[in-house]
């Protein structure tokens, strides 16, 4: 007996497929995905309307390709979809650079603005498995002296030297001493948490520089891009660009008295004040949350040179995140709907111990508003993964439909409408996900090198 693989299943339809009508508009349809692992799939027409007339100059509908029309994914994250989060790293970086040098709209003087690129953390809940090292050499985890044991009986320390892929990295010494409760209520008001930040930090400065607070958002405007990235704990960062500005925004220069230095004590200072109580301390305990001790911060260069950071690595750093999502601290990809899937939950105990909290507390009145149980497969984070001040530069979506415009334009010179205003009238609807055999071997071939992407 012979077995086919997915593969020779692919070619044989492949090749059923090239015999039957409309095999070219098929393939271009599959190729202009570009190797999405997940298409969408629409049924449908549209039709090519002169803006100024009103004529129909042309019309088409799903037939013409193949079916069905098929749309990328356009995941954000690497592990769902690595050829639309590809696209989605690229427009960060664009849109992070932009804010730091200048270009898409943005003015080339915020390369002369006060800017600094923080990471704040999450304190700790108890001690974890961590990898250190100094000197370029990995030291031991925990050094205790032996015989010290926590009230359940395990060593409070650990004199192993983890290797990198050690899997009891970010994972508690003792999970019965591990604040499980206080790591999901600092993650579910971490977006909270991060307003305060930005407030306290407009206050601080204008108390450096003598300013009220009213003369102070008069003279200087703060703007950011953030981004969130998971930790081995399951505990998240916020990597932050900020950037002071003058009066009327990037256009203008702050006054001389703020600067890099300033910015960054600013900051330092103002992670340190901030400070939450924790919902539910009736039923859980009193918590107050803040920030952890450790802060980095660094000045971004004016000009790519020197010690400090450049710019292009600062945006190649927050779009490199902005692909990650909670997977990548082992958690689970889809919501959770029911306490019977916790059991079966494919993760360690230490996310489900997080997920476990997330649900347990999600089911008490005084954290009703922190939604945790909609968001316990997040490890009870809520935020948005990259967010941005208004004024700090681009956005995606201007992004997105330059691109889109950019193709309709190629379609409209493509049909020799080129310099007639046009509207493109849609009736879409949706019509199932993913691929057939012969259009996944398309794919692949896409994937592995073989075609360029045009999106
Ligand atoms: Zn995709
Ligand atoms: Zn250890
Ligand atoms: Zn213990």
């Amino acid at each position: 007996m012979t077995i086919e693989t997915p593969t020779q299943s692919g070619v044989g339809a492949l090749l059923e497929r090239a015999a039957s009508p409309g095999f070219d508009g098929w393939r271009r349809n599959v190729l202009r995905l570009g190797g999405c692992t997940n298409p969408v799939h629409l049924v449908g027409s549209a039709t090519l309307v002169d803006q100024a007339t009103g004529e129909a100059l042309r019309s088409f509908t799903s037939d013409e390709y193949g079916g069905r029309l098929l749309v990328a994914c356009g995941n954000r994250r690497a592990s769902v979809c690595p050829v639309c989060a590809a696209l989605y790293r690229a427009d960060t970086y664009q849109l992070i650079r932009a804010g730091l040098v200048g270009g898409k709209e943005t003015p080339a003087g915020v390369g002369g603005h006060p800017r600094v690129f923080a990471t704040l953390t999450a304190p700790g809940f108890g001690p974890v498995h961590t990898r250190r090292e100094r000197d370029g050499r990995v030291r031991a985890c925990r050094p205790r002296k032996a015989g010290e044991w926590c009230p359940h009986g395990l060593p409070v320390g650990c004199r192993a030297r983890h290797a990198e892929d050690d899997r009891r990295l970010g994972e508690p010494l003792c999970p019965r001493c591990y604040d499980y409760a206080g790591a999901v209520l600092w993650q579910a008001q971490a977006g909270e948490l991060w307003h305060r930040f930005a407030l306290e930090l407009r206050r601080v400065l204008a108390r450096r520089g003598g300013l009220s607070r009213t003369e102070f958002a008069e003279a200087v405007r703060l703007s950011y891009a953030k981004v969130a990235e998971y930790q081995r704990r399951g505990l998240i960062h916020f990597h932050v660009v900020i950037r002071l500005d003058g009066p009327e925004g990037p256009e203008t220069a702050p006054p001389g008295w703020v600067t890099t230095g300033l910015l960054a004590d600013a900051v330092r200072e103002a992670a340190g004040l901030v400070r939450l109580v924790a919902r539910g301390a009736d039923v859980v305990g009193r918590r107050v949350l803040r920030f952890g001790r450790q802060i980095d911060i660094r000045p971004i260069a004016a000009f790519d040179a020197g010690e400090r950071l450049t710019s292009s690595a600062v945006a190649g750093y927050i779009a490199k995140y902005a692909t990650k999502g909670a997977e990548s601290a082992g958690a689970v990809d889809g919501r959770i709907h029911q306490a019977t899937d916790l059991p079966l939950l494919p993760v360690r105990d230490h996310t489900l111990r997080m997920i476990g909290t997330c649900w347990r507390l999600g089911g008490l009145e005084p954290f009703e508003s922190l939604r945790l149980r909609r968001w316990a497969h997040m490890l009870g984070y809520r935020g948005h993964f990259s967010t941005k001040s208004r004024r700090y530069s681009t956005t995606l979506t201007a992004l997105r439909s330059a691109r889109a415009e950019h193709r309709a334009q190629e379609q409209r010179d493509a049909f020799g409408f080129g310099d007639r205003p046009t509207l493109l009238v849609g009736q879409w609807r949706y019509a199932g996900r993913g691929y057939s055999p012969e259009a996944a071997l398309v794919a692949e071939s896409v994937r592995t090198g073989g075609v360029s992407h045009d999106a």
